[in-house]
């Protein structure tokens, strides 16, 4: 039987989906982003075990919040795609449950990956890095070459999208990468993209861990250079929302 490495749970998460959410946050990630808030879920340490049913019992009875709030069950992370077949088994018994699920996701995997998931996920929460591929290894360790593909593969397969793209002063807002950024969300056509604003509210847990965080000088954007951001894309008739 399939166990999941799980960091920790939310129980009324309000900003990782629609609706109320039970939040699952797994441990483990494939890729290093710079700037993680979760860098204590990255190495696979200090995890408890579940198996989906268990994980299953867990949440059941939350079930009225999620009903009456159009909510469900999210898992994240770490990044809950480096268990693809504990994900794929628990949103499985969800569905059974009539529960909504969502997956939030770097998407840097395997198509056959996807393939075990696509029939069991309501929404992808999808975290577009950067698009330039040298300064997406820069940023997260990882190239973005496979999740560019993975987007528009999920885009064929009809499977609901959210884009989630994280507005870095310096890195992520460059003119040529808004550009692209408003190309490609125009390609791929999601339920929505939400942009979110840089903080560094999880620079203590590099410190606690005695790691050396690299972007300790970039501060957070203005809220103006955001909205502007937001305009250009809602422009193109795009859903945006905008998030810290
Ligand atoms: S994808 Fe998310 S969890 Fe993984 S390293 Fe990047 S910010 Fe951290």
């Amino acid at each position: 039987m399939t166990k999941g490495r799980i960091h920790s749970f939310e129980s009324f998460g309000t900003l990782d989906g629609p609706g109320l959410r039970f939040v699952v946050f797994l441990e483990g990630c494939p890729l290093r982003c710079l700037y993680c808030h979760n860098v204590d879920m990255l190495d696979m340490k200090g995890y408890q075990e579940m198996t989906p049913n268990q994980l299953l019992q867990t949440i059941l009875p939350y079930k009225p919040y999620f009903e009456s709030s159009n909510g469900g069950v999210t898992l994240s992370g770490g990044d809950p795609i480096l268990q693809p077949d504990f994900t794929a088994e628990f949103f499985r018994l969800c569905k059974k449950e009539k529960i909504h699920t969502t997956i939030d996701t770097s998407c840097f995997t395997t198509k056959k990956n996807l393939d075990k998931l696509i029939p069991v996920t309501d929404l992808w929460m999808i975290s577009l890095k950067h698009f330039n591929e040298k300064t997406h290894l820069e940023l997260t360790g990882v190239t973005n070459k496979p999740i560019l593909e993975n987007i528009r593969y999920l885009k064929e397969k009809k499977a609901k999208i959210r884009l989630r793209y994280l507005i870095i002063p310096g890195w992520t807002d460059t003119s040529s990468n808004l550009r692209a950024l408003k190309k490609f969300a125009k390609e791929i056509r999601p339920q929505e993209v939400e942009l979110l604003t840089y903080h560094t509210h999880g620079i203590y847990k590099w410190k606690e861990l005695g790691k050396k965080y690299k972007l300790g000088r970039v501060k957070p954007p203005s809220i103006k250079s955001c909205l502007k951001i937001k305009e250009m894309l809602e422009k193109e008739g795009l859903k945006v929302m905008l998030n810290e």
